[in-house]
């Protein structure tokens, strides 16, 4: 899975830690995703010179630790995280809102625009904000085409 929005210089960053919680390996996310998406109470407690991490695990109340195992739980969160919710008004790409059951219904209706399609698009012309918008602070493409091989 690619990561449209990053580029080469951070995919080559990338690492990969174990969640304190559930072990489920997760991969570090920027500063600004945790400043844009921690509720203040949560914010305030931010230990901003360490590396953190976002757990992706479904079942794991987990949504990022840091390098001291410090963690931000789904409460923590402003949004609904969609991997760990099932919700069909949850947003797959925050970005441009489509949510699951958006997505389902221009699939299976064959609705313009494809969803795929249309945050391609977007991309190309440089306007998505995953690090701020999307809880997993990096491109929901790879979660898009997932959810919608599922459908059918
Ligand atoms: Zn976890």
């Amino acid at each position: 899975m690619s990561d449209c929005c990053n580029n080469t210089k951070e995919i080559k960053n990338e690492t990969v830690v174990k969640c304190p919680s559930c072990t489920n390996k997760s991969k570090n996310v920027k500063l600004i995703t945790l400043k844009s998406m921690l509720k203040p109470s949560a914010l305030e407690t931010l230990n901003a010179k360490e590396n953190h991490y976002f757990c992706s695990a479904k079942d794991c109340d987990v949504v990022y630790f840091d390098s001291n195992n410090k963690v931000y739980l789904v409460s923590n969160i402003k949004v609904a995280v969609h991997q760990k919710d099932d919700s069909p008004i949850t947003p797959i790409c925050y970005c441009f809102d489509w949510t699951k059951e958006k997505i389902k219904e221009y699939v299976e209706k064959g609705l313009t625009p494809n969803p795929v399609e249309h945050i391609r698009e977007n991309i190309k012309e440089n306007r998505c904000g995953c690090e701020v918008n999307n809880p997993q602070g990096s491109c929901c493409l790879g979660n898009v085409t997932k959810f919608i091989n599922q459908l059918t």
